[in-house]
Formats: C-alpha cells, structure tokens, sequence
C-alpha cells in the first residue's frame, strides 16, 4: 500500500485555482447559471472529501442547452465551414489539449481516483490523438456515384449519386470511467461530421468535461455547437434523450439505463448509439503461453480497478493449468499497491465512490452465501475511500450473480474448463457480448474459436486494447453501433440519394 489519502497542495496550481471555480452549465458558448440553485458535490475517491460542486441541471437547463444546439445546427457557421475549417478547428483542440495535458490529467485523476498514468494515458493523450485522426475525417467523408437501370421505365436514362449529411444534434451521455476519454469519444466524431452536440457527464466526473469546454471556447468553436448540461441521469440525462430537439442519443453506461434509452428512442425514432455494460471472458487455451497470459489475465481484471466496460471479469482455464493460473494471478491481486491516485507508486487507486464500494463488496458477499471461495482480496483497507482489495473468486457457478452480473470492480470470478465446446457455451452465456480474449499460440483454434464467441471484439493473447483506428461496440445487452474508428464518425450522419433523370 502506499499513501491512501491524496493531498491537494501537491497538484500544480491551475488545478487548485480550477477546482475553486464556480463551475457552471456551458450553453450557446459562455458559463451560465443553472434554472436550479441545487447543487451536486464532487468528492475526490481517494478521501471522500468535495473538492468541487457542480449545478442539478433541470429540464430548463437542457432545453436551453438543446436550443442553443439546434441553433448552431441549423442555423449557424458550424455546418456551412469547408471540412478544412472543422478539420483545423478540431486539430486546434487537439493542441489546446496537449499543451495542457498535466492540469487534465490531474484534474481527473483526484476526481476519478486513477494513476496519473492511467488518466495521462487513457483520457488525454487518447484523446488528443481521436481529435486528430477524426479530424482527419472531416475532409473524408464521402458518397458514391451510380449507374440506376430501371427495368420498368423503357429507355429512361437516370444517374444517381449519394451524400452523408450530418444528423443534426447529438446527446451525449457519458459514465465516470473515463470521464474525459468517454466525453471526447461522444464530443469529436459528432463535430467531425458537422453535428452539434449537448454533453451530459456523469454526475460523479464532470469536471474535465467543463475545464474541456473553456478549450472549445479557445479554439473557435462556435457558439452552440458544444454544450454542456451537467447534474443527475434521472434529472437532466433523461430531460436531454427524451428531447424532441435530439436527433442522435450517443450513450455510455450500463446496460440498464441503456435499454431504457433504447426504448425511448426506438418511441422516438432517436439514431442511437448505446455502449454498455459487459462481463468479458478471458479464455486460456490449452497451449497459452502463460507467462504472458498470467499477468495478461491479471491486468485485463484489475486495470483501472476493474471499473472498465470491457475488463476481463471471468477468466476460464483447462482445468489442468487452473490451479496454476489462478496461484499466479492471485500472487499478482495480492502484491498490487492500492494508494491515492497522485502517488507515483499507486498502482491501483480506489473505486469511484462509497456507493460503487458497497455494491462491489456487496456482490462478493452474495458470492460467499452461495458457496464461493476467496482465494484473495474481499473488503478493503480501513479508510474514509473507496478502496476495494483486488480479489479472486473461485468454486463459483455460472448461475451465481457474480458470474452473471457486471461488478465493475476489481473481482475476478475464475473457472475451469474440460473442452472447448463446453468452454464457449460458458462464455456466451451471459447476457452480454462486449470483449472477449483468447490466449494461445494456434491460429487455427482462433480462426475455429474467434467467430463463435459473442463479442463485439475477440482479443487475442491480450485484451482491454482499445485504439482510435479501430471501431469498438458491443452485441446482445453489451449495445448497438459503435465508438472509434471511421464507424463512430459514418454513424453521425445520414445517407442522401439523388436520383437524377437524364432529358
Ligand atoms: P449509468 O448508466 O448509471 O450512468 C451513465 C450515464 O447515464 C451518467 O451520465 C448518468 O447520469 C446517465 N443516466 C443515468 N440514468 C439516466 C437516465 N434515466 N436517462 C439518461 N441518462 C441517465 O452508468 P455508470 O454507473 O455511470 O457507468 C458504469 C457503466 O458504464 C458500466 O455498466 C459500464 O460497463 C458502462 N460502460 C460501458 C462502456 C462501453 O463502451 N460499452 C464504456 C464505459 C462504461
């Protein structure tokens, strides 16, 4: 263990001045009052104690939010830039951002309870580099020409050609994981296209987001085109979806919310991106290498505490190498340094909240009552943060909730395997579909294995690798669509045809 507690005197000064600001909406370019004097406190994980308070926004707030959106859209010199222009404004960001990576990187860091390494890595060099590469889209989007025959029209000569129009406004809702990474995975495709957007953070982390908005603000980014509206999902996340002013709901978070909001777009013919929950398998074959696969298996758990969407939550072993395997990643759980997420030598930081410790803990409790075993970890340090030890389940069944459900933490349900049949028919089943992770040397077995898992991406011989030039989304209760790569860009506009009759 290292220091539990952070101390703030230790962050660079313009993160101790942007904390102490009054934070506020950002609506149709400037910091505005909310309708609502209710605020929301901010807490720092690692202490509990507020570090900031954010504006409960209301149903006023998000209509003016929308508003202000559908303006810029429909009206203003967002969508009438030459795709250069967006492109420069974009890659503008990209620089505001990268100049001040440090202050970003803290900021989310104290507010999330992440390693610096963590934050620097996954939510702002991420995301300067998305910037960039969707901003290379901007001049890339494109339609196609055609050559229509028309059987029923007798000598009649047509051409058609197709155009990608922007939707319009986009809602984007955005979970505490990775709070800037998430924001700007919602906030640069949607611009790229020439959409305007409404950014509903999470509650828990939404103060990148806003320090974000000051960067929009820099970087000429017109008025309207970013807005962000923060409070609680029930408040202003459900005000922001159910708004007829929203032409594309973008939703990150749990599978709950997201089917609620499926079926409000579904009610209001919303396009609909949702990127929810998961319960990954990690599957080690019979020839895995495990000197690579044992610390693989470890870290596709325990990165970023386990509060990661695609985290590699069971992990299925030939029951020959089980006792093995788990031996080794259990010596991992146990030697891994728990500390507050701005000491250098943290390795993992805690979890996002009392209320996300409870739940935790209170899934490895129920995993007990019915006849698990903790191999290591359970509870966690005694201290005011949300600290959960690393933790290893085994002599589990596949109809417990912890193999079925989504802990978002950093526990690791282990079992084994006689045969392959049998090993793919525990890994689908579950209601989700998100990751999945295969380790070995045989290409074969992956080309067999690969397409019979459902998942919306097959790692192999790692896992947890996201990159912004490749698309990332779920199947089955894990979502619809998809983040990253040239698809979360398509997927904010809409196809156009001409059909053009030659005289
Ligand atoms: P959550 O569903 O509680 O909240 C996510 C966001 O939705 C927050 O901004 C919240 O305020 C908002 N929200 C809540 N209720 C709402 C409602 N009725 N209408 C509109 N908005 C509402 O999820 P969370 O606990 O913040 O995040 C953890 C979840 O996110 C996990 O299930 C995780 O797997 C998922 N997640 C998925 C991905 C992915 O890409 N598939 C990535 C990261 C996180």
């Amino acid at each position: 263990m290292t220091n539990l507690s952070n101390d703030l005197k230790n962050t660079d000064i313009k993160v101790q001045q942007f904390l102490a600001r009054p934070h506020m909406h950002f609506i149709n370019g400037a910091f505005v009052d909310s309708a609502s004097d209710v605020r929301i406190d901010v807490i720092d994980p690692s202490t509990c104690a507020v570090i900031a308070t954010i504006p409960s926004g209301t149903d006023t707030d998000v209509d003016r939010a929308v508003a202000a959106a559908r303006a810029a859209f429909d009206h203003g010199p967002w969508r009438k830039l030459t795709p250069v222009e967006r492109e420069r404004r974009l890659l503008k960001l990209a620089e505001l951002l990268e100049t001040n990576a440090n202050e970003f990187s803290q900021i989310e860091s104290v507010n999330s309870g992440r390693t610096l390494f963590a934050t620097r890595k996954f939510d702002v060099d991420l995301s300067v580099d998305y910037l960039r590469y969707t901003a290379g889209w901007c001049t890339k989007i494109e339609g196609r020409t055609m050559s229509p025959s028309v059987p029923y029209v007798p000598g009649g000569k047509f051409f058609a050609y197709s155009t990608r129009e922007p939707l319009g406004v986009v809602a984007g809702v955005t979970p505490w994981n990775v709070p800037l990474g998430q924001a700007i995975w919602k906030i640069a495709p949607a611009l790229a296209s020439g959409c305007t957007i409404v950014l509903k953070p999470a509650e828990q982390t939404p103060l990148t987001a806003l320090r974000f908005a000051e960067l929009v603000m820099e970087a000429d980014i017109p008025p309207g085109v970013v807005n962000i509206v923060t409070g609680l999902g029930r408040v202003a996340g459900a005000a922001l979806v159910n708004h007829p002013g929203v032409d594309k709901i973008s939703f990150t978070g749990s599978t709950e919310t997201g089917v609620g909001i499926g079926e409000i777009a579904a009610r209001t013919m919303k396009k609909v991106t949702l990127e929810m929950g998961g319960k990954s398998p990690v599957i080690l074959l019979d020839d895995a290498n495990l000197d690579l696969a044992i610390p693989g298996a470890a870290w596709a758990i325990y990165g970023n505490h386990g509060q990661n969407c695609c985290a590699g939550s069971r992990l299925f072993v030939p029951r020959k190498l089980f006792d093995r395997v788990v031996s080794g990643i259990a010596d991992i759980a146990k030697s891994i340094r728990l500390g507050a997420s701005l000491y250098p030598d943290t390795e993992m930081g805690p979890l996002i909240s009392p209320a996300q410790k409870r739940r935790v803990l209170s899934f490895i409790e129920s995993g007990v009552q019915q006849g698990a075993e903790i191999l290591t970890g359970g509870g966690g340090p005694d201290h005011p943060g949300c600290y959960v030890n690393p933790s290893v389940l085994v002599n589990t069944r596949n109809n417990m909730a912890v193999v079925q459900e989504e802990i978002f933490g950093p526990v690791l349900v282990a079992i084994p395997y006689d045969g392959v049949d049998e090993v793919i028919e525990y890994a689908n089943g579950t209601k989700y579909g998100l990751g999945a992770s295969l380790w070995t040397a045989n290409i074969n077995k992956v080309l067999e294995i690969s397409p019979r898992l459902q998942a919306g991406t097959v790692w192999i011989n790692t896992h947890n690798v996201l990159d912004l030039a490749v698309p990332f989304g779920g199947v089955k209760f894990s979502g619809t669509g998809h983040e990253l790569g040239e698809e979360a860009v398509m997927l904010h506009t809409r196809l156009k045809v001409n059909m053009i009759s030659i005289a």
